[in-house]
Protein backbone atom coordinates (compact mmCIF):
# COMPACT_ATOMS: atom_id res chain seq x y z
CA UNK A 1 0.00 0.00 0.00
CA UNK A 2 1.40 3.62 -1.05
CA UNK A 3 1.46 5.86 2.31
CA UNK A 4 2.00 9.48 1.99
CA UNK A 5 5.23 10.96 2.53
CA UNK A 6 5.40 13.98 5.30
CA UNK A 7 7.31 16.69 3.86
CA UNK A 8 8.57 19.78 5.86
CA UNK A 9 9.54 22.39 3.46
CA UNK A 10 12.29 25.02 5.07
CA UNK A 11 12.03 28.25 3.11
CA UNK A 12 8.10 27.43 2.15
CA UNK A 13 7.64 31.12 0.91
CA UNK A 14 10.93 31.27 -1.11
CA UNK A 15 11.11 30.71 -5.10
CA UNK A 16 12.43 26.59 -4.48
CA UNK A 17 9.82 26.85 -1.44
CA UNK A 18 6.77 28.08 -4.59
CA UNK A 19 8.43 25.00 -7.12
CA UNK A 20 8.31 22.38 -4.28
CA UNK A 21 4.60 23.08 -2.73
CA UNK A 22 3.89 23.01 -6.71
CA UNK A 23 4.67 19.44 -7.03
CA UNK A 24 3.08 18.49 -3.65
CA UNK A 25 -0.24 19.87 -5.24
CA UNK A 26 0.26 17.69 -8.50
CA UNK A 27 0.81 14.50 -6.31
CA UNK A 28 -1.72 14.42 -3.12
CA UNK A 29 -1.62 10.91 -2.62
CA UNK A 30 2.01 10.77 -2.38
CA UNK A 31 3.10 13.65 -0.80
CA UNK A 32 1.81 16.22 2.66
CA UNK A 33 2.90 19.38 3.56
CA UNK A 34 3.69 18.38 7.66
CA UNK A 35 5.44 21.36 8.01
CA UNK A 36 6.16 24.79 6.44
CA UNK A 37 8.77 27.15 7.78
CA UNK A 38 9.18 30.91 7.03
CA UNK A 39 11.57 33.91 7.65
CA UNK A 40 8.90 36.45 8.01
CA UNK A 41 6.69 36.57 5.44
CA UNK A 42 3.56 36.09 7.14
CA UNK A 43 1.06 37.00 4.33
CA UNK A 44 2.26 34.15 1.52
CA UNK A 45 2.15 31.91 4.77
CA UNK A 46 -1.24 32.06 5.51
CA UNK A 47 -2.12 31.78 2.12
CA UNK A 48 0.11 28.84 2.06
CA UNK A 49 -1.42 27.05 5.22
CA UNK A 50 -4.46 27.58 3.96
CA UNK A 51 -3.88 26.10 0.97
CA UNK A 52 -2.03 23.05 2.21
CA UNK A 53 -2.99 22.88 6.25
CA UNK A 54 0.12 21.68 7.81
CA UNK A 55 0.75 20.38 11.23
CA UNK A 56 3.27 23.31 11.49
CA UNK A 57 3.81 26.54 10.24
CA UNK A 58 7.16 28.26 11.69
CA UNK A 59 7.98 31.64 11.29
CA UNK A 60 11.87 32.95 12.39
CA UNK A 61 10.55 35.76 13.79
CA UNK A 62 8.46 35.59 16.82
CA UNK A 63 6.42 38.70 16.21
CA UNK A 64 5.11 37.64 12.88
CA UNK A 65 4.19 34.10 14.33
CA UNK A 66 2.33 35.65 16.45
CA UNK A 67 0.69 37.66 13.49
CA UNK A 68 0.29 34.20 11.39
CA UNK A 69 -1.23 32.81 14.82
CA UNK A 70 -3.93 35.01 14.60
CA UNK A 71 -4.95 35.22 10.95
CA UNK A 72 -4.99 31.68 11.11
CA UNK A 73 -7.59 31.43 13.88
CA UNK A 74 -9.95 33.78 12.00
CA UNK A 75 -9.06 31.80 9.22
CA UNK A 76 -9.98 28.57 11.25
CA UNK A 77 -6.98 27.08 10.10
CA UNK A 78 -5.38 24.53 12.57
CA UNK A 79 -1.94 24.65 11.60
CA UNK A 80 0.42 24.72 14.95
CA UNK A 81 2.57 28.38 14.97
CA UNK A 82 5.68 28.10 16.47
CA UNK A 83 8.63 30.57 16.16
CA UNK A 84 12.62 30.72 16.17
CA UNK A 85 15.37 28.32 15.14
CA UNK A 86 14.68 25.51 17.51
CA UNK A 87 11.78 25.18 16.32
CA UNK A 88 12.99 24.98 12.47
CA UNK A 89 15.22 22.61 13.63
CA UNK A 90 12.36 20.92 15.71
CA UNK A 91 10.37 20.16 12.26
CA UNK A 92 13.26 19.08 10.70
CA UNK A 93 13.50 16.25 12.42
CA UNK A 94 10.05 15.28 14.28
CA UNK A 95 9.71 11.72 13.89
CA UNK A 96 6.49 11.98 11.92
CA UNK A 97 8.15 13.76 9.56
CA UNK A 98 10.03 11.35 5.95
CA UNK A 99 12.07 14.51 3.71
CA UNK A 100 12.75 17.80 4.39
CA UNK A 101 13.28 19.89 1.70
CA UNK A 102 16.70 22.27 2.72
CA UNK A 103 15.64 25.65 0.64
CA UNK A 104 16.65 28.24 3.16
CA UNK A 105 19.10 31.22 1.53
CA UNK A 106 22.37 31.57 2.79
CA UNK A 107 24.41 30.10 6.45
CA UNK A 108 20.78 30.87 8.02
CA UNK A 109 19.99 27.12 6.82
CA UNK A 110 22.70 25.07 8.15
CA UNK A 111 21.35 24.30 11.50
CA UNK A 112 18.09 22.96 10.48
CA UNK A 113 19.52 20.90 7.80
CA UNK A 114 21.97 19.50 9.99
CA UNK A 115 19.11 18.87 12.23
CA UNK A 116 17.30 16.94 9.09
CA UNK A 117 20.83 14.64 8.62
CA UNK A 118 21.14 14.19 12.37
CA UNK A 119 17.56 12.86 12.73
CA UNK A 120 18.47 10.69 9.21
CA UNK A 121 15.94 12.50 6.72
CA UNK A 122 15.99 11.83 3.65
CA UNK A 123 17.26 15.29 3.14
CA UNK A 124 16.30 17.30 -0.03
CA UNK A 125 19.43 19.40 -0.89
CA UNK A 126 18.60 23.14 -2.56
CA UNK A 127 20.93 25.08 0.57
CA UNK A 128 24.33 24.94 -1.22
CA UNK A 129 25.52 26.98 1.88
CA UNK A 130 25.59 24.21 3.85
CA UNK A 131 27.71 22.13 1.95
CA UNK A 132 29.72 24.86 1.24
CA UNK A 133 30.27 26.20 4.65
CA UNK A 134 30.80 22.26 5.99
CA UNK A 135 30.91 19.56 3.84
CA UNK A 136 33.13 16.88 5.50
CA UNK A 137 31.29 17.54 8.58
CA UNK A 138 27.86 17.22 7.05
CA UNK A 139 28.81 14.50 4.97
CA UNK A 140 29.56 12.98 7.65
CA UNK A 141 26.87 13.42 9.48
CA UNK A 142 24.65 12.31 6.58
CA UNK A 143 26.28 8.71 6.74
CA UNK A 144 26.99 8.50 10.28
CA UNK A 145 23.10 8.70 10.92
CA UNK A 146 21.99 6.70 7.57
CA UNK A 147 20.42 9.66 6.42
CA UNK A 148 19.54 9.72 2.70
CA UNK A 149 20.74 13.21 0.59
CA UNK A 150 19.28 13.62 -3.24
CA UNK A 151 20.52 17.37 -4.38
CA UNK A 152 18.30 19.52 -5.61
CA UNK A 153 20.48 22.28 -7.48
CA UNK A 154 19.68 21.47 -11.36
CA UNK A 155 22.98 21.06 -12.12
CA UNK A 156 23.80 18.30 -8.91
CA UNK A 157 21.14 16.84 -9.76
CA UNK A 158 22.06 16.46 -13.59
CA UNK A 159 24.70 14.74 -12.44
CA UNK A 160 23.36 12.52 -10.07
CA UNK A 161 21.28 11.63 -12.71
CA UNK A 162 24.04 10.67 -15.38
CA UNK A 163 26.57 9.07 -12.72
CA UNK A 164 25.96 5.23 -12.62
CA UNK A 165 23.31 4.12 -10.78
CA UNK A 166 25.00 3.66 -7.03
CA UNK A 167 27.82 5.60 -7.85
CA UNK A 168 29.94 5.23 -4.84
CA UNK A 169 32.41 8.34 -5.12
CA UNK A 170 35.14 6.10 -6.83
CA UNK A 171 35.90 8.13 -9.68
CA UNK A 172 38.27 5.59 -11.13
CA UNK A 173 36.00 2.64 -10.70
CA UNK A 174 33.28 4.23 -12.55
CA UNK A 175 35.52 5.05 -15.59
CA UNK A 176 34.81 8.57 -15.20
CA UNK A 177 37.11 11.42 -16.80
CA UNK A 178 35.63 15.01 -15.43
CA UNK A 179 32.53 16.33 -14.31
CA UNK A 180 31.15 19.09 -17.15
CA UNK A 181 29.56 21.80 -14.40
CA UNK A 182 27.43 24.11 -16.72
CA UNK A 183 26.93 27.54 -16.40
CA UNK A 184 24.77 29.74 -18.00
CA UNK A 185 26.95 32.51 -17.88
CA UNK A 186 24.21 35.41 -15.80
CA UNK A 187 23.14 38.51 -16.98
CA UNK A 188 26.94 40.15 -17.63
CA UNK A 189 28.34 36.88 -19.75
CA UNK A 190 28.74 39.57 -22.86
CA UNK A 191 28.37 42.93 -21.42
CA UNK A 192 32.03 44.69 -21.06
CA UNK A 193 33.94 44.85 -18.27
CA UNK A 194 34.13 48.66 -17.54
CA UNK A 195 30.01 48.53 -17.63
CA UNK A 196 30.37 46.04 -14.11
CA UNK A 197 31.24 48.91 -12.30
CA UNK A 198 27.39 50.91 -12.83
CA UNK A 199 25.51 47.63 -12.55
CA UNK A 200 22.25 47.91 -10.55
CA UNK A 201 21.00 45.38 -8.39
CA UNK A 202 18.23 45.38 -10.70
CA UNK A 203 20.08 44.71 -13.58
CA UNK A 204 22.23 41.89 -11.54
CA UNK A 205 19.02 40.51 -10.32
CA UNK A 206 17.32 39.68 -13.96
CA UNK A 207 18.35 36.45 -14.60
CA UNK A 208 18.08 35.45 -18.81
CA UNK A 209 16.68 31.67 -17.65
CA UNK A 210 15.36 31.40 -14.17
CA UNK A 211 13.28 33.25 -11.84
CA UNK A 212 15.19 32.83 -8.34
CA UNK A 213 15.45 34.38 -5.31
CA UNK A 214 17.64 37.84 -5.08
CA UNK A 215 20.99 36.55 -3.36
CA UNK A 216 20.92 33.42 -5.72
CA UNK A 217 20.56 35.75 -9.15
CA UNK A 218 23.28 38.07 -7.55
CA UNK A 219 25.50 34.83 -7.12
CA UNK A 220 24.81 33.74 -11.02
CA UNK A 221 25.68 37.30 -12.06
CA UNK A 222 29.23 37.02 -10.01
CA UNK A 223 29.40 33.73 -11.18
CA UNK A 224 29.76 32.83 -7.44
CA UNK A 225 26.81 31.05 -7.74
CA UNK A 226 28.92 28.54 -9.80
CA UNK A 227 31.82 28.44 -7.56
CA UNK A 228 29.93 27.56 -4.57
CA UNK A 229 28.21 24.72 -6.68
CA UNK A 230 32.41 23.46 -7.93
CA UNK A 231 32.76 23.21 -3.76
CA UNK A 232 29.15 21.58 -3.92
CA UNK A 233 29.91 18.79 -6.47
CA UNK A 234 33.21 18.25 -4.94
CA UNK A 235 31.60 17.29 -1.60
CA UNK A 236 28.24 15.18 -2.95
CA UNK A 237 30.33 13.26 -5.49
CA UNK A 238 33.64 12.97 -3.96
CA UNK A 239 35.17 14.63 -6.90
CA UNK A 240 38.70 16.15 -6.89
CA UNK A 241 38.99 19.84 -7.61
CA UNK A 242 40.53 19.16 -10.90
CA UNK A 243 38.21 16.45 -12.15
CA UNK A 244 35.43 19.64 -12.27
CA UNK A 245 35.07 21.57 -15.18
CA UNK A 246 33.15 24.98 -15.63
CA UNK A 247 31.05 24.86 -18.96
CA UNK A 248 29.31 28.06 -19.95
CA UNK A 249 26.50 27.24 -21.93
CA UNK A 250 24.02 30.01 -22.24
CA UNK A 251 20.75 28.08 -23.26
CA UNK A 252 20.79 26.56 -19.70
CA UNK A 253 19.24 23.20 -21.51
CA UNK A 254 21.63 20.89 -20.43
CA UNK A 255 21.90 20.85 -16.98
CA UNK A 256 25.17 19.37 -16.55
CA UNK A 257 27.22 16.12 -18.01
CA UNK A 258 29.63 13.69 -16.82
CA UNK A 259 32.07 12.66 -18.91
CA UNK A 260 33.68 8.57 -19.27
CA UNK A 261 36.90 7.33 -19.94
CA UNK A 262 35.40 5.93 -22.82
CA UNK A 263 34.90 9.55 -24.49
CA UNK A 264 31.46 9.45 -23.64
CA UNK A 265 29.36 12.06 -22.21
CA UNK A 266 26.24 11.39 -20.41
CA UNK A 267 23.89 14.66 -20.07
CA UNK A 268 20.59 15.89 -18.83
CA UNK A 269 18.64 18.01 -20.28
CA UNK A 270 15.43 19.74 -20.01
CA UNK A 271 13.34 23.04 -19.94
CA UNK A 272 15.26 25.20 -16.97
CA UNK A 273 12.21 25.15 -14.81
CA UNK A 274 13.35 23.76 -10.73
CA UNK A 275 10.52 21.46 -10.64
CA UNK A 276 12.06 18.66 -12.80
CA UNK A 277 14.95 18.35 -10.24
CA UNK A 278 12.65 18.76 -7.38
CA UNK A 279 10.37 16.14 -8.94
CA UNK A 280 13.18 14.08 -9.73
CA UNK A 281 14.21 13.88 -5.91
CA UNK A 282 10.68 14.57 -4.40
CA UNK A 283 9.42 11.04 -6.34
CA UNK A 284 12.71 9.06 -6.33
CA UNK A 285 13.56 5.94 -7.95
CA UNK A 286 10.33 6.63 -9.88
CA UNK A 287 9.37 9.69 -12.43
CA UNK A 288 6.75 11.54 -11.37
CA UNK A 289 5.00 14.33 -13.05
CA UNK A 290 6.59 18.00 -12.15
CA UNK A 291 3.94 20.25 -14.34
CA UNK A 292 7.49 20.92 -16.92
CA UNK A 293 6.49 20.81 -20.53
CA UNK A 294 8.36 18.75 -22.92
CA UNK A 295 11.96 20.07 -24.29
CA UNK A 296 10.94 21.09 -27.47
CA UNK A 297 14.77 20.57 -29.15
CA UNK A 298 13.76 22.42 -32.34
CA UNK A 299 13.03 25.57 -30.33
CA UNK A 300 16.22 24.79 -28.64
CA UNK A 301 17.55 24.35 -32.32
CA UNK A 302 21.30 25.17 -30.91
CA UNK A 303 23.65 24.19 -27.75
CA UNK A 304 26.39 26.33 -27.31
CA UNK A 305 29.55 26.66 -24.95
CA UNK A 306 32.32 28.82 -23.74
CA UNK A 307 35.29 28.91 -21.41
CA UNK A 308 34.57 30.59 -18.11
CA UNK A 309 35.99 33.67 -18.23
CA UNK A 310 38.23 34.25 -14.90
CA UNK A 311 39.02 37.78 -15.24
CA UNK A 312 35.42 38.82 -15.41
CA UNK A 313 34.19 36.85 -13.25
CA UNK A 314 36.65 36.90 -10.16
CA UNK A 315 34.51 34.89 -7.62
CA UNK A 316 34.69 31.84 -9.47
CA UNK A 317 38.69 32.14 -8.91
CA UNK A 318 37.58 32.78 -5.61
CA UNK A 319 35.81 29.68 -5.09
CA UNK A 320 38.10 27.28 -6.72
CA UNK A 321 41.13 29.02 -4.49
CA UNK A 322 38.66 28.14 -1.12
CA UNK A 323 38.04 24.85 -2.27
CA UNK A 324 41.74 24.30 -2.75
CA UNK A 325 42.89 25.72 0.12
CA UNK A 326 40.19 23.94 2.35
CA UNK A 327 39.72 24.06 5.91
CA UNK A 328 37.65 26.62 7.23
CA UNK A 329 38.09 28.85 3.59
CA UNK A 330 34.84 27.54 2.35
CA UNK A 331 33.10 28.96 4.92
CA UNK A 332 34.95 32.18 5.28
CA UNK A 333 34.29 32.68 1.76
CA UNK A 334 30.78 31.56 1.71
CA UNK A 335 29.91 34.62 4.69
CA UNK A 336 32.24 36.92 3.13
CA UNK A 337 29.32 36.81 0.02
CA UNK A 338 26.53 36.79 2.32
CA UNK A 339 28.12 40.06 3.36
CA UNK A 340 29.26 41.25 0.04
CA UNK A 341 25.44 40.08 -1.79
CA UNK A 342 24.15 41.93 0.94
CA UNK A 343 25.33 45.23 0.62
CA UNK A 344 24.98 45.55 -3.08
CA UNK A 345 21.73 44.59 -2.85
CA UNK A 346 21.22 47.36 -0.07
CA UNK A 347 23.18 49.74 -2.31
CA UNK A 348 26.24 50.73 -0.23
CA UNK A 349 29.51 49.07 -2.31
CA UNK A 350 29.34 48.64 -6.34
CA UNK A 351 28.78 45.31 -7.87
CA UNK A 352 32.12 44.68 -8.71
CA UNK A 353 33.35 45.42 -4.86
CA UNK A 354 31.73 42.13 -4.19
CA UNK A 355 34.82 39.90 -5.12
CA UNK A 356 37.10 42.92 -3.89
CA UNK A 357 35.41 42.26 -0.73
CA UNK A 358 35.82 38.32 -0.41
CA UNK A 359 39.18 38.42 -1.76
CA UNK A 360 40.20 41.19 1.40
CA UNK A 361 38.26 38.94 4.28
CA UNK A 362 39.96 35.58 2.86
CA UNK A 363 43.46 37.02 3.03
CA UNK A 364 42.84 38.35 6.66
CA UNK A 365 41.59 34.87 7.89
CA UNK A 366 44.19 32.12 8.62
CA UNK A 367 43.14 28.53 7.53
CA UNK A 368 42.69 25.93 10.16
CA UNK A 369 40.49 22.82 9.98
CA UNK A 370 37.05 23.30 11.20
CA UNK A 371 35.74 19.52 12.96
CA UNK A 372 32.14 20.67 14.54
CA UNK A 373 29.30 23.21 13.22
CA UNK A 374 29.97 25.19 16.65
CA UNK A 375 33.38 25.78 14.47
CA UNK A 376 31.86 26.68 11.24
CA UNK A 377 29.30 28.86 12.78
CA UNK A 378 32.59 30.42 14.56
CA UNK A 379 34.12 30.99 11.07
CA UNK A 380 31.47 32.40 9.54
CA UNK A 381 30.71 35.22 12.30
CA UNK A 382 34.52 35.81 12.45
CA UNK A 383 34.07 36.43 8.66
CA UNK A 384 30.99 38.46 8.62
CA UNK A 385 32.86 40.77 11.15
CA UNK A 386 36.08 41.16 9.09
CA UNK A 387 33.42 41.92 6.01
CA UNK A 388 31.58 44.38 7.52
CA UNK A 389 34.58 46.32 8.68
CA UNK A 390 36.01 46.44 5.43
CA UNK A 391 32.44 47.78 4.36
CA UNK A 392 33.20 50.50 6.65
CA UNK A 393 36.61 51.51 5.69
CA UNK A 394 34.83 52.63 2.11
CA UNK A 395 32.48 55.08 3.38
P1 LIG B 1 14.42 32.78 -1.73
O1 LIG B 1 15.09 34.02 -1.27
O2 LIG B 1 13.44 32.86 -2.83
O3 LIG B 1 13.72 32.06 -0.47
C1 LIG B 1 14.39 31.86 0.73
C2 LIG B 1 13.50 31.22 1.78
O4 LIG B 1 14.27 31.14 3.00
C3 LIG B 1 12.24 32.03 2.12
O5 LIG B 1 11.19 31.15 2.43
C4 LIG B 1 12.64 32.80 3.38
O6 LIG B 1 11.53 33.10 4.22
C5 LIG B 1 13.57 31.82 4.06
N1 LIG B 1 14.58 32.51 4.89
C6 LIG B 1 15.37 33.54 4.51
N2 LIG B 1 16.18 33.89 5.52
C7 LIG B 1 15.89 33.08 6.57
C8 LIG B 1 16.37 32.97 7.88
N3 LIG B 1 17.32 33.78 8.36
N4 LIG B 1 15.85 31.99 8.66
C9 LIG B 1 14.87 31.19 8.22
N5 LIG B 1 14.37 31.24 6.98
C10 LIG B 1 14.87 32.19 6.15
O7 LIG B 1 15.61 31.76 -2.10
P2 LIG B 1 15.61 30.59 -3.21
O8 LIG B 1 15.98 31.16 -4.51
O9 LIG B 1 14.37 29.78 -3.08
O10 LIG B 1 16.86 29.72 -2.73
C11 LIG B 1 16.80 28.87 -1.62
C12 LIG B 1 18.04 27.98 -1.59
O11 LIG B 1 18.01 27.13 -2.73
C13 LIG B 1 19.36 28.76 -1.67
O12 LIG B 1 20.31 28.12 -0.88
C14 LIG B 1 19.74 28.66 -3.14
O13 LIG B 1 21.12 28.71 -3.35
C15 LIG B 1 19.18 27.29 -3.49
N6 LIG B 1 18.85 27.13 -4.91
C16 LIG B 1 17.86 27.91 -5.47
C17 LIG B 1 17.55 27.77 -6.82
C18 LIG B 1 16.45 28.59 -7.46
O14 LIG B 1 16.13 28.37 -8.62
N7 LIG B 1 15.82 29.52 -6.77
C19 LIG B 1 18.25 26.84 -7.60
C20 LIG B 1 19.23 26.06 -6.99
C21 LIG B 1 19.52 26.21 -5.65
MG1 LIG C 1 22.34 25.61 -9.78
Amino acid sequence: MKTTRQITVLGATGSIGDSTLDVIARHPDRFQAFALTANHNVEKMRLQCRRFQPRYAVMLDAKCAEQLAGALRSDGIKTEVLCGIESLEKVASLPEVDAVMAAIVGAAGIRPTFAAARSGKLVLLANKETLVMAGRIFMDLVRKNNAALLPIDSEHNAIYQSLPHQFDGNFTRAGISRILLTASGGPFRCASIDSLEQVTPEQACAHPNWDMGKKISVDSATMMNKGLEVIEAHWLFDAPADKIQVVVHPQSVIHSMVAYVDGSVIAQLGNPDMRTPIAHAMGYPERIESGVSALDMFKVAQLNFEEPDFKRFPCLRLAYQALTTGGNMPAVLNAANEVAVESFLQRRMPFTAIPVMIENVMRTIEPEELTTLEDVLRTDHLAREKAHAWLATLQ
